[in-house]
């Protein structure tokens, strides 16, 4: 049976744009995931991070005290990110810095996880014709007994990645909840480029 019309999804959009430094490879994820646009990169030179988060007006996410003094200089937009008990406190307290309140449980995240591709919805009927159409080398075969169940579907323009309702969004759901918790009640009158 195909949950057609029940509990639909939307894609989830975010203002604030990230990028996260070497260290911070699964606090990008996790972002991605929450549906912020968030650029990870693993080697460059400071000043070229500087570069592109001032460029792309991206806040920049650094667990490198000498690089954040650097952002703090120049008047560009980051958050320390280090020191803290747990990714959720790290990530509570990243959000916390960009006046976001709430992550949001009724959608799914408009970003890839894994390349940060935008999303783009496909109905079961678009993942059988692109099969059959065979038009993407970079397709994911979604399994029948997945196409079976559900009527949504949501792609990555960029890797081809596809996503869906299931065990694996409950487990997003289950962490945003706890994160939401932590965000609600939080002074949030603190700026992007709080002193540390
Ligand atoms: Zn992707």
């Amino acid at each position: 049976m195909k949950y057609a019309g029940a509990n639909r999804l939307v894609l989830r959009t975010h203002s604030v744009a990230f990028l996260a430094d070497a260290m911070l490879g699964r606090i990008a994820r996790k972002l991605r995931i929450f549906g912020f646009d968030t650029i990870y990169i693993a080697h460059a030179h400071d000043d070229e991070i500087l570069k592109i988060g001032i460029e792309q007006d991206r806040v920049i996410l650094t667990a490198d005290k000498e690089l954040f003094k650097r952002i703090v200089k120049v008047g560009a937009r980051g958050v320390l990110v280090s020191g803290r008990a747990s990714e959720l406190e790290d990530l509570a307290y990243i959000l916390t810095n960009n006046g976001i309140t709430s992550v949001g449980m009724n959608g799914i995240s408009s970003r890839c996880s894994v390349c940060n591709g935008p999303m783009e919805e496909k109905t079961s009927d678009q993942l059988k014709n692109h099969e059959r159409n065979n038009d993407d080398v970079d397709y994911v075969v979604v399994p029948d007994r997945v196409i079976a169940c559900y009527n949504q579907f949501f792609q990555c323009t960029t890797c081809g990645k596809i996503y869906w309702e299931g065990g694996h969004l409950k487990r997003i759901r289950a962490l945003i909840r706890n994160l939401d918790d932590k965000l609600v009640g939080r002074d949030c009158t603190t700026t992007n480029t709080a002193s540390y």
